[in-house]
């Protein structure tokens, strides 16, 4: 026991910290860094080990899995007589190797001890219990055409999973051009206050969707996106507006819809960023690993469901949407067309139709799906990754999105 041990205690906040840091560097394969935190001594799975073995360890490990996503929870300490602290969470991990397409998920029971060591925390002990998933889900359903397929369900399919509680709306005909908004009723100029935006992080953790030309998952990309769209929109008044999914927990897709309908969102927006199929695809090296990448096509693409219930205003806002994209220098892409087969409505402004896709359908709101860039794309990419270059997107879904709310769309 160090006097140190014992005058600083190891609260619960630090163990959150000390946890997720370790997880992170580990997830950037940054194997120096997670080995810092490890004492000069480790019981490691119940035998004693040296750096030098937890080293070569850690290396393995991120030579297989070159994706990984790691998720600790539950995060909770409780102090020893001796001075250290045992740390236990659960960790929700989904790992993946895209060279042979294995991949792995589940979640792990952990029991680390830590001790204070001139101020640091660092692990004398580690053991951890791994529950993995049976078989992944993702194997179990047939290829699908791209990442985003995983989105879409038939009307049988979504009834076959149980939701009978969800209802999926009768799809009104898109030919009713009288049912628009604009040419409907005057323009009511909805204070943003009163305008509500849901929006959806597409996919989650485990389900990071597309991956893309440096290794990192869609959902990141996602995430980020919708995190800085909502701090705008907020900012700007909207203050009703809503994320689906903050936490990013594994709800199925009828479920981001119905947390839509709840609250009587006046507009739905999906956040996704965009891939290609497979057979497009060349390998390269980057940060010492090979990754998948296409620089062949690039730009935005817009869906909507004719099966939503608001189909005519669902194109409107993704008219307003296509307008602003372009007025503010983006451009689309055209690829699902020959990739996909997927019906495109207005090739300038990038407008497809994807009527299954479940978020939208079942949503009783206009419900619009933003592919915001090809990110297998490598230069793509790294735009995206700008923060100045996504204010730019921002500010154009954000006029888009003041567009259609100024022209009286609520409730009518
Ligand atoms: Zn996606």
């Amino acid at each position: 026991m160090t006097p140190s041990a014992k005058s600083v205690p190891i609260f619960a906040s630090d163990a959150s910290r000390f946890v997720k840091e370790y997880y992170a560097a580990l997830s950037k394969s940054d194997v120096a860094a997670v080995l810092l935190k490890f004492a000069e001594s480790v019981s490691y799975s119940d035998r004693p080990r040296d750096h030098a073995f937890i080293e070569k360890d850690l290396r393995d490990y991120v030579t297989r899995w070159p994706v990984l996503n790691l998720k600790p929870e539950a995060v909770a300490v409780s102090p020893k007589d001796d001075g250290s602290t045992v740390i236990t969470f659960d960790l929700i991990y989904s790992v993946a190797n895209e060279r042979n397409k294995k991949s792995l998920s589940g979640h792990s029971t952990n029991t680390w001890i830590v001790q204070r060591v001139r101020g640091e925390i660092q692990i004398v002990s580690q053991r951890e219990l791994v529950h993995p998933n049976p078989v992944p889900a993702v194997e179990k359903t047939p290829r699908r055409q791209s990442h985003e397929d995983e989105e879409a369900l038939s009307d049988e399919e979504l009834k076959k999973q149980g939701d009978t509680q969800i209802e999926i709306p009768t799809a009104q005909s898109t030919s009713k051009p009288s049912v628009t908004p604009a040419a409907k009723s005057a323009p009511k100029n909805v204070a943003p206050s009163g305008f509500v935006i849901a929006l959806d992080i597409g996919h989650s953790p485990l389900r990071g969707g597309a991956v893309s030309a440096r290794g990192v998952f869609e959902y990141e990309f996602n995430r980020r996106l919708v995190a800085e769209l909502f701090a705008q929109l907020q900012s700007l008044g909207f203050a009703r507006s809503f994320v689906i999914n903050p936490q990013g927990d594994e709800i199925r897709l009828p479920q981001r819809s119905a947390k839509a309908n709840e609250q009587n969102a006046d507009l739905l927006l999906a956040i996704h960023h965009d891939s290609v199929k497979d057979k497009y695809l060349k390998t390269w090296q980057t940060n010492g690993k090979t990754q998948k990448y296409c620089d062949d096509f690039h730009g935005y693409s817009i869906f909507i469901s004719n099966k939503n219930v608001k189909a005519a205003d669902s194109r409107l806002f993704a008219t307003k949407l296509g307008q602003a994209l372009l007025k503010a220098g983006f451009t689309p892409t055209l690829h699902h067309v020959d990739q996909e087969n997927r019906p495109i409505i207005d090739k300038e402004k990038g407008i497809y139709t994807f009527d299954d896709l479940v978020v939208l359908k079942t949503a009783k709101m206009p419900a619009v799906l933003l592919e915001c860039g090809v990110i297998v794309n490598r230069a793509e990419e790294e735009k995206l990754n700008s923060p100045a270059y996504r204010k730019l997107l921002i500010d154009a879904i954000v006029r888009a999105i003041q567009d259609f709310s100024s022209i009286g769309n609520r409730n009518n």
